[in-house]
């Protein structure tokens, strides 16, 4: 069973094995032109062989490009005007077309060119990837990004364009005037992070007096944070919009801002940059390839294969996925994955590593239903990383159990996670609604499919 006419590559069909192996015939290319043209990789790749570079195996020879030497890169001049993006820049600056920049979320944000190439390909990647999220000819689409030159402005708004969608682009605009916008313009589909969806939905109602059920958006595609992939907060979502479905999707500037987005099926985020990169899957710990299969866990890694402007090489994203699947009854070949959080998340318990995901997982298992799956580990700061003692755990409970239920609730979780990770919390219980989608500063929250 396909659906081979909603796919934007003929390829997305074929096994990922030899979606893989096509990239992998492009890598002796990549490696020759880093070398060659880029500062930042020159020095790293000045023993590198490129044609020695011919298997997924083979770069595991090859250095690990961070987020920190991006920064780095860029604020180190080369050769005087003529790299404006620093070091990481591999053509001459008369060649880029348009500057993008991070979010700048943690940190100062690093800015990457594009080439007339870079464009069209990302324009084309993105098209793919807003596709397999429900977009295309009908679609009324509305993007709530508020900045052109971030990855989730000017990119997106070709990508979607490229669909065959009709593009609203109605972010940067007052909330009362964006809810005005949706129902004037018969919006159908809702490009928002999972907490403005949320947020909006309330706004409009309040704005335009009905609900925003009854506005005519069906589909809603949400990125930028994890929440969506929680069954729980993506029922919210479709029942407050009366959405028929919803898509999570990924990206990140620094490699493609779309490289994973969620099909029709719902189960996990296809990777969709078939031409454009090639993701690796490593252990957070040891930097190993993981074989790409249902259950799988790690670290994504990628690589652009073809951009010319600002390549980067086994880009690690911190992101940690856990793989649902290697086919699906889209008829993609390509794996789905949920992300379960940022391996910055780490945290040592007593000499001990451990995700935070991995206890919100033996947790919520434990407590079997009584409590909301969004939990909260509380940190003395947003630093902290060790404990020594048992690590503080908040549970939303569902209902207001007794004082005895409670306690048998608290002791069976407490108990769970000894157990199975052997790592010590503290539970403590506090009312449905406490905390939402996102914590404060000094707090983490963490949200994971349970499968
Ligand atoms: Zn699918």
């Amino acid at each position: 069973m396909t659906n081979s006419g909603r796919h934007w590559y003929a390829e997305e069909a074929d096994d990922w094995d030899a979606i893989q192996a096509r990239q992998i015939d492009a890598l002796p290319t990549l490696v020759r032109r880093l070398r060659d043209r880029s500062g930042l990789y020159a020095e790293r790749l000045a023993d590198t062989d490129p044609d020695r570079v011919d298997t997924l195996a083979s770069l595991q020879d090859l250095p690990f490009t961070t987020k920190e030497d991006l920064r780095m890169g860029q604020s180190t001049s080369v050769g005087g005007e003529r790299a404006i993006l620093g070091r990481q820049q591999a053509v001459e600056t008369d060649e880029l077309e348009q500057v993008i920049s991070s979010s700048g979320t943690s940190g100062s944000p690093v800015h990457f060119g594009l080439t007339r190439n870079d464009r069209e390909s990302w324009t084309d990647a993105i098209g793919a990837f807003y596709v397999t999220a429900g977009v295309g000819p009908g679609s009324i689409a509305a993007l709530s990004t508020g900045m052109p030159m971030v990855a989730g402005g000017i990119p997106y708004a070709d990508g979607i364009r490229r669909t065959g969608a009709a593009l609203v682009w109605f972010g940067g605009q007052t909330t009362p005037r964006m809810a005005s916008t949706l129902e004037r313009l018969q919006v159908n589909t809702l490009i928002a992070t999972a907490s403005f969806a949320t947020m909006f939905a309330d706004k409009v109602e309040e704005v335009l007096g009905v609900p925003a059920r009854d506005l005519g958006v069906r589909t809603v595609i949400s990125g930028g944070e994890p929440g969506m992939g929680l069954p729980d907060v993506r029922a919210g979502v479709m029942e407050k919009w009366g959405a028929s479905r919803v898509s999570e999707v990924m990206g990140l500037g620094d490699v493609l801002p779309g490289v994973w987005a969620e099909c029709e099926a719902g189960d996990g985020m296809h990777f969709t940059a078939l031409r454009d990169v090639l993701v690796e899957l490593v252990d957070p710990a040891t930097g190993a390839q993981v074989l790409w299969e249902e259950g799988a866990t790690g670290e994504l890694v990628y690589t652009t294969v073809r951009r010319e402007a600002t390549p980067v090489l086994r880009f690690r994203s911190r992101d940690h996925i856990v793989v649902k699947g290697m086919d699906c009854i889209c008829g993609r070949g390509t794996p789905r994955i949920r992300c379960v959080g940022r391996t910055d998340d780490m945290l040592i318990y007593k000499a001990m590593n451990v995700f935070p995901t991995a206890i919100r997982e033996v947790a919520l298992a434990a407590a079997s239903g009584e409590v909301h799956e969004v939990i909260r580990l509380r940190k003395e700061s947003a630093a902290q990383v060790r404990f020594d003692g048992p690590i503080p755990l908040e549970m939303q409970t569902r209902h207001a159990p007794d004082r005895q239920a409670q306690e048998d609730l608290r002791r069976r979780v407490e108990g769970a996670v000894r157990e199975q990770l052997r790592v010590r919390v503290a539970v403590e219980f506090v009312p449905d609604g406490t905390f939402g989608l996102v914590g404060d500063k000094n707090s983490i929250v963490y949200v994971a499919d349970r499968g």
